[in-house]
This record gives structure tokens, sequence and C-alpha cells, in this order.
């Protein structure tokens, strides 16, 4: 039989291991945001939808419309469409859309275009209704939102 002074010392030892654990934790760094009111920044390996890449000499997007996205996207959730004006030595996009309901991440389109016009966001909070919302015009995005 258990005698009770020592359910008492138990119990008094229990109780402290616990309130060291917490404290040792208190002082610790947080690792935790209060998300959505703060937000992570993501690491470079971090794949979010993709997304197209300025030409930092014109601002402009660095896709000449190749279609070699279009055609090595194994989800077809690429479209591209693009025209070679006068006095350009090659064509540049005029549409780029993307289902992102269909994408799996894979990087062909990335790894595959000529100029590196392409990449992964780090946008991880993207959130929506109904699938439109995932439906991603990329030249769109480029003039509004990564300036
Ligand atoms: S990451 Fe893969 S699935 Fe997604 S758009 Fe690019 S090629 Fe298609
Ligand atoms: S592979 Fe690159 S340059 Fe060609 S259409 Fe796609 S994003 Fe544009």
């Amino acid at each position: 039989m258990k005698s009770p002074i020592g359910e008492v010392i138990r119990g008094f030892m229990s109780l402290v291991t616990g309130m060291g654990v917490t404290i040792r934790q208190f002082f610790k760094p947080n690792v935790t945001v209060q998300y959505p009111h703060a937000s992570l920044k993501m690491t470079g390996r971090y794949r979010g939808h993709i997304e197209l890449v300025r030409d930092p000499a014109t601002g402009l997007s660095l896709c000449i419309a190749c279609k070699s996205c279009e055609k090595a996207c194994p989800s077809d959730c690429i479209a591209v469409e693009g025209v070679k004006r006068d006095g350009e030595k090659r064509k540049s996009a005029t549409d780029f859309k993307v289902d992102f309901t269909k994408c799996s991440l894979c990087g062909s389109c990335v790894e595959v275009c000529p100029t590196d016009a392409l990449k992964f966001s780090r946008n991880y909070n993207l959130a929506g209704t109904s699938r439109e919302a995932y439906y991603l015009d990329l030249l769109k995005r480029l003039q509004t939102e990564n300036k």
C-alpha cells in the first residue's frame, strides 16, 4: 500500500517538473504568429503558385510567349497568348492564365522556360469561396501586385 506522504511528495515533484517546463518555454522565443494578423516569411524553397518575373530593365514580363511552359505542363493549366509588335525582335505575352485548381506545383513550367520568366511565389494564404478565385491572371498580377 502506498503511503499518503509518498503520494503527496510525488504529486509535489510532478507539479515542480510541470512548472519547470512551463517556465523554460516562457523564456524561449516565439515560433508561432497571430495569423492572420501576422504571417511568416516563406523560405526560398517554398512553392506557391507560379508567377511571372519582371524584367528589371523594362519593368515588363520576361515572357516571350513561346508556349514551352504550356506544352510542358502535365496538368494542362497554363494558357499563354502573345504577339510580336513592330520593331520588337521577340514576341511578348498579352495573356497568361493559370488554373491553380489543377496545378501540382511540379515545377516543369519553371524549369523549361528559356528566359527564366517564371518562378514560384511565396504566397501561401490564397483563399476563396469559388473555383474562379484560383484562376490566376499572371500578367495582371505582375502589373498590380509585384511592383
Ligand atoms: S507547376 Fe507543374 S502543374 Fe503547375 S503550372 Fe507549372 S507545369 Fe503545370
Ligand atoms: S516558357 Fe517562359 S517564355 Fe515561354 S511562354 Fe512560358 S513563361 Fe513565357
